[in-house]
């Protein structure tokens, strides 16, 4: 485990490939979904499936893997009645990463989840902090190469405070955002869409949002968790106003609570030449998120032979 190849990589204008979907690859395998938790229980109910989606990421070329710990935020599982095993359920799954790797013995980059599921903005930002800031902390004390702020699906202000808890810490940090068309508008804001029935939730100028991201941050912004079609207009909005490292890991499908749908017929070719038209536009780091399997990241690596 490291992080200075990908550094390399990036330094060397060379692609950096990251995993794709968690949850839908576990479900695909037979885990079985928490209520309230998602994915997320299943680093400790399910762990052989957990370590062995991450070894067929990593089979498939990723150079970087992701913590299963997206779901698992202090404030989430506060709220559900699982304060006692914040701990337990995030260093676990830190561990079946590292487990993943070792065996594998490639160079491989493990990336710590940490994101704002289940925030409740509702409570104000101050109160979200301690959540941020313990997960992050557990993270890097357990051993990730780099944090990822999943700050999918939420507003600027909460972007910016993930932002704020993790300027102390000493690994890399990438930052993801999701993002959505505003139908009235036709702007391109910062916001998702993750449910067939509900309007998308907008929220700010995605441009403004990258540039007053941009301030506090340095290292890469992904633009994650949204449409593949919106995602290809993200990066261009993203590479006008941000001049550090771009990447992209979009999502296929909806949430149906507890399960991520898909019934997409993209092909790996597809995806494929989705992903080379986002490089061609100045994208370095790419992968995918929910509903984007191993079939679909296996093809990626070849654009490093290109
Ligand atoms: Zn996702």
């Amino acid at each position: 485990m490291s992080y200075k190849f990908i550094e390399e990589k990036l330094n060397n204008n060379k692609l950096v490939i990251l995993d794709g979907a968690m949850g839908s690859e576990l479900e695909k395998k037979g885990a079985l979904m928490d209520k309230n938790l998602w994915c997320g229980t299943c680093s400790v109910e399910f762990p052989e499936l957990v370590k062995k989606v991450h070894e067929d990421y990593i089979e498939a070329g990723a150079d970087v893997i992701t913590t299963n710990t997206y779901a698992c935020t202090p404030i989430s599982m506060k709220n559900y009645g699982m304060e006692s095993l914040i701990k337990k359920f995030n260093q676990k799954s830190v561990e079946l990463g590292k487990k993943a790797i070792e065996n594998s013995k490639k160079k491989v980059a493990l990336a710590g989840s940490v994101s704002a599921s289940g925030s409740f903005f509702r409570y104000g930002i101050e109160a979200l902090k301690p959540g941020f800031n313990e997960q992050i902390k557990i993270l890097s004390e357990e051993g990730v190469d780099l944090i990822i702020l999943e700050a999918m699906s939420s507003q600027a202000d909460i972007v910016e405070t993930m932002l704020e808890c993790s300027i102390k810490i000493k690994i890399p940090v990438w930052l993801s955002i999701s993002c959505v068309i505003d139908k009235k508008t036709d702007n391109l804001m910062l916001g998702y869409n993750d449910t067939l029935d509900d309007p998308p939730e907008v929220y700010e100028d995605l441009e403004k949002s990258i540039k007053r991201f941009s301030k506090i941050h340095s290292g890469p912004i992904l633009i994650a968790h949204s449409d593949i079609d919106v995602t290809g207009r993200a990066i261009k909005v993203a590479k006008k106003n941000y001049t550090g490292t771009i990447g992209a890991y979009p999502n296929i499908g909806f949430y149906e609570k507890p399960h991520w749908r898909s019934d997409s017929n993209l092909s790996p070719q597809d995806y494929l030449n989705e992903v080379k038209s986002w490089v061609k536009n100045g994208t370095q780091i790419v992968g995918g998120c929910c509903g984007v399997g191993v079939n679909l990241i296996k093809p990626l690596s070849s654009l490093n032979n290109e």
